[in-house]
């Protein structure tokens, strides 16, 4: 079935031209077989896509001028403090944090995790020099970023070894944030020398393991799961 293009009016398949206002019938197919090109070309013109080793070079250049200048502006032009340090600090941690992104893709995730959390140590440790005095680099510092990684690297082993689902990813989460501020807590005291008992920590540690009993049901009840699933569509 067809019809013209121009009053739109049906035709009979035969017919070279529209019985009403006459104009032409072309069927499309044909416009091909006589060399009829279409306006507009073939091939997607598209922008090539930055590489990713480019990008590597350029972050690490950038990062590196950046550090190499500020330190050199630190050691001859503003001498005051060592304030270079705190830029030289966050350049290696941008560094680190952009190996797995774009230098490397493939070091293993467990590694990139241990890297930044030690980059992220390494910077604390640079702010040291700006204290009077590194006591709190020690004893606060190096525990919380060590648990934090930790942390980190169980989630990630929990998130690759055990089933997989948005329930279990949350329930790992809560899990994880409770246990990070009862530590924090219990390195703050330590620092301050105060007995260790937990006090803000204990309401986090309530409502997260609230939450967790909570998600622990739901995985473990199919039919739950299932009508949970089903209104919050995942
Ligand atoms: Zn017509």
């Amino acid at each position: 079935m067809s019809y013209c293009v121009n009053c739109g009016v049906e035709l009979d398949s035969s017919l070279k031209s529209c019985p009403l206002c006459h104009t032409p019938v072309i069927h499309p197919g044909e416009l091909q077989k006589a060399g009829f090109t279409s306006p507009y070309p073939e091939q997607k013109g598209q922008v090539e896509t930055v590489k990713r080793k480019d990008l590597g070079i350029l972050i690490t250049i950038v990062l590196s001028a950046t550090a190499i200048g500020c330190a050199l502006l630190n050691l001859f032009v503003f001498t005051g403090s060592l304030w270079s340090l705190l830029i030289i600090g966050i350049c290696i941690i941008l560094f680190v944090l952009s190996i797995p992104a774009v230098i490397y893709t493939k070091q293993p995730i467990y590694l990139s995790l241990l890297l930044d959390g030690i980059a992220i140590g390494v910077y604390l440790y640079m702010i040291t020099f700006l204290t009077a005095s590194a006591r709190w680099f020690w004893e606060l510092a190096v525990p919380i970023v060590a648990l934090a990684t930790i942390l980190a690297e169980l989630l990630t082993l929990c998130i690759r070894r055990l089933p997989v689902s948005i329930i279990a990813t949350a329930l790992y989460l809560f899990a994880e944030a409770a246990i990070l501020c009862v530590g924090i807590e219990l390195f703050i005291d330590r620092y301050f020398g105060k007995p260790l008992s937990l006090s803000w920590s204990a309401i986090v540690l309530t409502v997260c393991g609230i939450i967790v009993i909570a998600l622990i049901t739901l995985l473990s009840t199919r039919r739950l799961r299932e009508a949970v699933r089903r209104r919050l569509h995942f």
